[in-house]
């Protein structure tokens, strides 16, 4: 029994912990200092109380009781919004970290997904069946959060986004409702979610098609940071075989084994890449790289596609500030601004991330979901990673900087990379119609919004 009254500050917590199945982390558990974590360790952010709950019935009592109580509500998959979404001062965070069930029908290729699991783990439960969706490139991932953002990742151009392979989903909205939402049932909802992130409810089960995988050619090649190479990138990358994605990063090049020693710590172009196809014409399709510039270092082979999510190693816990938009082109004043700003960059880690998207993302009309950048080829990422939190207004001034500079041009953003940039930068990321959708649907489904804490579009007038 709770030892003050309850009030709108002080929820009467343990009322709600009575009979609630899953578990109830508040500031008075030792496990609170680890289960308010998230990715970015710039949001340190001390919740009224964390809620695992293990299925759909835990969510809604979780969302019901958090509405009626009138504290803000958060939810947390994988913990990886680069704005800290997941967590928020005196919320009630609903993690759905116990609900990570995943069931494959290989005969039917479908998979469902409860709303917690990681990227990874949907990744190495539908392969064993010799199976996959797409589901981004980083393992430690949400898939819940990477689905509702859209989703890209190492199998882009051949197959597009997650959303692009999702049957339906079950959601848990404002008013304590399980919903199914599919092209049948809710249809408007349907649409939302595949796009529009976490605005409309919980989504405690996705159901996704799955596709044939094996090996795939894949890894890293290290190029020297030169204008020459910074120009040949896109148009061999967007030329390439559909079966060719590449995520290619401008940083300083890390202790790579394969990478001579005396040129770790230097500015390089790591191409990492994944071919989708037959692993034996892989070589042909990043043979172009090769005949701008000798490779500093590579490894590139035939793996089980799992392997491409390890690429990155183990995820170090640091502080990030992002900036994210998409180009037409990546021209020679776009170049100049990022070498520029590369060379007096605010942190050692920072670093600028090209992918080249088109193929199969781009076969699915505009207004078709609400990820509205068909056809945007160019995506460029400026990433900051920092040790030490404090100095978080430094590392945003340099990336807001270096995002103004790649000029006029630059425009919208994918909603998973947006950091925490403002109401101007969350329309940026449904542009024209899409945004007055978004509104119309959270208007129906969650009125009063509930669902504020994540890239909010709040419910049309
Ligand atoms: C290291 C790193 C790598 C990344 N790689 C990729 C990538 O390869 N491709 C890509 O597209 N994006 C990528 N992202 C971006 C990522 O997709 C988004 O940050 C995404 O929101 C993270 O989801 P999460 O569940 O881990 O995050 P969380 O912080 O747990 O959730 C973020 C928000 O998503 C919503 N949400 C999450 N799960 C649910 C659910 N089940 N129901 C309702 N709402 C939910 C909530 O609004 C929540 O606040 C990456 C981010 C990082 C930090």
């Amino acid at each position: 029994m709770p030892t003050t009254p309850a009030s709108p500050l002080r929820p009467d917590l343990a009322a709600f912990a009575a009979g609630f199945e899953g578990t109830v982390v508040t500031p008075a558990d030792p496990g609170y200092d680890a289960a308010r974590q998230v990715a970015n360790a710039v949001h340190d952010r001390r919740p009224a109380a964390i809620v695992k709950p293990v299925g759909a019935a835990g969510v809604a009592r979780a969302v019901g009781f958090a509405r009626d109580a009138g504290i803000p509500l958060r939810v947390r998959g994988g913990g990886h919004s680069l704005a800290g979404h997941g967590v928020d001062d005196d919320a009630l965070v609903v993690d759905l970290s116990a609900m990570k069930a995943i069931e494959v029908d290989p005969g039917r290729r479908v998979a469902t997904i409860e709303g917690g699991a990681l990227a990874g783990e949907v990744v190495r439960a539908t392969f064993a069946h010799g199976l996959t969706v797409p589901a981004g490139d980083t393992p430690t991932v949400g898939f819940g959060g990477l689905t509702l953002g859209g989703g890209i990742g190492w199998l882009a151009r051949r197959r597009g986004l997650t959303i692009d392979h999702l049957r339906a989903v079950e959601v848990v909205t404002a008013s304590g409702a399980a919903l199914r939402a599919s092209p049948d049932e809710h249809p408007e909802l349907f649409w939302a979610v595949r796009g529009g992130g976490g605005n409309f409810g919980v989504v405690t089960r996705f159901e996704v098609r799955l596709g044939p995988i094996g090996t795939v050619y894949g890894g890293a090649l290290v190029l020297p940071a030169t204008p020459p190479v910074l120009r040949s990138h896109v148009p061999i990358a967007a030329s390439a075989p559909e079966e060719l994605t590449t995520i290619a990063s401008l940083m300083a090049i890390p202790r790579l084994p394969f990478v001579p020693a005396e040129h770790h710590g230097t500015l390089g172009f790591l191409v990492l890449v994944a071919h989708d196809g037959d692993p034996a014409a892989g070589p042909a399709a990043v043979a172009p790289y090769r005949a701008v510039a000798a490779p500093l270092g590579e490894m590139l082979a035939p793996m089980p596609y799992p392997a491409m999510f390890e690429l990155g190693g183990p995820e170090g816990r640091s502080g990030a500030v992002t900036r994210s938009t998409f180009l037409a082109a990546l021209d020679d004043a776009a170049i100049d601004a990022i070498l520029q700003y590369l060379s007096r960059r605010s942190s050692p880690m920072a670093m600028v991330q090209v992918r080249v998207l088109g193929g199969a993302v781009d076969r699915v009309a505009s207004d078709a979901t609400a990820y509205a950048h068909r056809g945007r080829p160019i995506m460029v990422t400026i990433i900051v990673p920092f040790l030490d939190p404090s100095e978080a207004a430094v590392h945003r001034a340099w990336a807001d900087g270096l995002l103004a500079a790649l000029g006029p041009a630059a425009s919208g953003v994918y909603s998973n990379f947006l950091d925490d940039e403002g109401p101007a930068r969350v329309r940026a990321a449904y542009p024209g119609v899409t945004y007055h959708r978004l509104a119309a649907i959270k208007r129906r489904y969650d009125p009063a919004n509930l669902f504020a804490g994540n890239q909010n579009v709040p419910p049309a007038d």
